[in-house]
């Protein structure tokens, strides 16, 4: 799987996926990353990237011709590549998203700035827009990292233990809906405060049931959302 990353700050890449299993998942070559500076494909003298939005009002926009040179010299390498721009407006991302996503071989991320991207190189190339979020980062650069990670971590190969990512939020007792259960670990006191009796019972059956319960507890009081969707999932 290749990411391209299209942005002002290259040096942003690999970043955080120079570390750890992200690192030996590069290193065994399951993906890679190429990050292209965006003001490489500015033609004037000043390499300018952006100008001021038609309309008025504060910030600047990125020019599409200058982006879409980008886009089209990673497409005349890759022309199937799934195109992607980071951007509040998007649908936010989920975790069947991030399933549909790690299949691709290649995905380009087109990271905005300022006030974003001229929407006609967007609409012209068929971007799409995802949100990591419903609030407003300085620039995409942050939400590329959260794709790229959330898609890697579940190709085969890069955890250690491949059922992981199989048993945990999102994927709980095969609901897309529910959220992890609580977890423990040794000494099975501290502070006074006790591990469930039940999770040292060896008895898989309870432990299970007794998951799945928190499970829903948990998603009941926190997410709302999911859970209503849960219910109505359940009742099909
Ligand atoms: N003017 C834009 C708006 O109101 O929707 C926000 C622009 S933001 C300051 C600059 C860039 O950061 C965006 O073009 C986008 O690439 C990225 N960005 C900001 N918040 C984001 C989010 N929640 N999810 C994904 N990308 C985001």
């Amino acid at each position: 799987m290749k990411f391209t990353i299209l942005t002002l700050f290259p040096d942003f890449f690999p970043g955080p996926f120079a570390e750890s299993i992200a690192k030996k998942a590069m290193d065994k070559g399951l993906f890679s990353i190429e990050a292209l500076n965006i003001r490489d494909f500015a033609e004037d003298k000043h390499k300018t990237v952006d100008d001021t939005p038609y309309g008025g009002g504060a910030g600047m926009v990125f020019r599409p011709d200058v982006v879409a040179k980008s886009v089209e010299a990673v497409l005349a390498k890759n022309p199937a590549a799934k195109l992607i721009y980071p951007s509040p407006r998007g649908k936010t991302l989920n975790q069947k998203k991030v399933e549909e996503l790690s299949e691709a071989e290649n995905i380009v991320i087109l990271c905005g700035r300022y006030e974003g991207v001229d929407q006609r190189v967007l609409d012209h190339y068929g971007f799409e827009e995802i949100s990591i979020g419903d609030y407003i980062l300085s620039g995409g650069e942050i939400a590329a990292y959260t794709i790229i990670d959330a898609c890697i971590r579940i190709k085969t190969g890069v955890l250690g233990n491949p059922q992981t990512h199989k048993e945990e939020s999102f994927s709980i007792a095969g609901s897309e809906f529910l959220l992890e259960y609580p977890h423990y670990t040794k000494p099975a006191i501290w502070q006074n405060s006790e591990v469930p009796e039940v999770l040292l019972s060896g008895n898989h059956a309870k432990i299970n049931e007794w998951r799945l319960g928190k499970s829903e507890q948990i998603t009941k009081k926190n997410r709302p959302d999911l859970w209503e969707k849960f219910l109505n999932n359940k009742t099909k």
